[in-house]
């Protein structure tokens, strides 16, 4: 098992694209890494350069200490899997998982005892490796891709959007099942995918990437309790956190925080934190985006946190029972906020409700750079 690094690493593919851009991050020996943003984002290009599949335009890709620039894919000692599983459709399950075994020659009774001991670790019966893959569910096949990865004993696995073609159930399961994968083979695995949820539930840390760039790296309470600027803010999280532009105004001895849409007048005004205070204290009257997560936010009746200094008035517009929870879609009269909500709460469409903020756990974004204030 290996440490993978990249250094300063680029991709510009012919035509100008800059897919990746100056790109370092070390992934520990051992680590669970995903890779996560939007489409286009360049996760694919870099894991792909990983792989050996893509070339480096500018800096240094290492494994196990040794530099691979030009190294061929298969001399890399990686495995990667693909969401399209890539199965050859004539091979039985067992020849599929033996065949890049046959390739380079191993013994028969090795790759024998090899992919039968994989076929058990995912869960593959005696039965399915006779199968051809067209007789397989979609779950059961991406089990095959993975059992092809597990038996080369590789230095690292890398998964490009392995779950995509499940249903949301399959999803689900496969998303525990290749954890608990991580934690019987403790070998090192970088994980792309653009599904949040995926990355949160999955990565010992998570790389956001936006336009080519690395936006944060950090693990994922980090990420979600400490992003770096507005767009890790928004992508981490579901429903995402609420922005309110405004401005901050000195009042009564303290900073407030004041609503303000561009071109119209001022809404809400809400005393910020001391503590956070020291931190604003250079943006009295300049522009900021204040940011909430939908649990921070509640019916002041409601809110254990709530703080008389702290709310604003809000009108309901849709309200959606989730089961456990309920999303409140309100409005300001400047900008539209969800709130998420204890399922048994009342709460009717048009009503008007003082809605507290919890402002230990808010966030002030600089207007300008996207920045993290504090
Ligand atoms: P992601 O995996 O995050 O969806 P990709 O790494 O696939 O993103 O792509 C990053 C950027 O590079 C995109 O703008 C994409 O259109 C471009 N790109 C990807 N592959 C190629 C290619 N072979 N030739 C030219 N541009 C490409």
């Amino acid at each position: 098992m290996a440490k993978v690094l990249l250094e300063n690493v680029s991709k510009v593919y012919a035509g100008g694209v800059k897919a990746v851009d100056d790109a370092t991050l070390e992934i520990g020996d051992q680590e669970f890494v995903v890779l996560v943003g939007p489409s286009g984002c360049g996760k694919s290009t870099t894991l792909r350069m990983v792989a050996g599949l893509e070339e480096i335009s500018s800096g240094n890709i290492f494994i196990d200490g040794k530099r691979v620039n030009d190294v061929p894919p298969k001399d890399r000692d990686i495995a990667m899997v693909f969401q399209n599983y890539a199965l050859y459709p004539h091979m039985t399950v067992y020849k599929n998982m033996a065949f890049g075994l046959m390739l380079r020659k191993y013994p028969k009774n090795e790759i024998d005892q090899r992919v039968r001991k994989a076929a058990q670790i995912l869960g593959i019966t005696d039965e399915q490796l006779q199968r051809k893959p067209k007789a397989l569910s979609g779950g059961q096949r991406q089990r095959v891709a993975v059992g092809r990865a597990i038996v080369r004993k590789p230095k690292a696995f890398l998964f490009d959007e392995p779950l995509s073609n499940l249903d949301a159930k399959m999803r689900v399961q496969m998303r525990a099942e290749i954890s608990k994968l991580h934690d019987r083979l403790k070998s090192t695995m970088i994980y792309v995918t653009h599904d949040q949820v995926e990355a949160m539930t999955m990565g010992d840390r998570i790389v956001v990437m936006k336009d080519g760039v690395i936006q944060q790296v950090a693990e994922p309470l980090g990420l979600y309790d400490n992003p770096r600027n507005m767009f890790v803010a928004g992508f981490i999280g579901s429903p995402p956190m609420n922005f309110f532009k405004g401005a901050i105004e000195q009042r009564q001895g303290g900073l407030w925080f004041v609503e303000q849409a561009p071109g119209d007048g001022k809404g809400f005004a809400i005393r910020v934190n001391d503590d956070m205070a020291k931190k604003l204290a250079g943006y009295v009257g300049k522009p900021v985006v204040f940011g909430s997560r939908p649990e921070d936010i509640n019916d002041k009746q409601h809110a254990a946190f709530a703080e008389p200094d702290q709310t604003a008035a809000a009108t309901v517009e849709v309200v959606e029972p989730m089961g456990a929870e309920i999303y409140l879609y309100l409005n300001t009269g400047r900008h539209s906020f969800v709130a998420r909500v204890n399922p048994h709460q009342k709460a009717d469409v048009g009503q008007k409700l003082d809605m507290a903020f919890d402002m230990r756990k808010s966030h002030f974004f600089d207007s300008q750079t996207e920045q993290v204030i504090v």
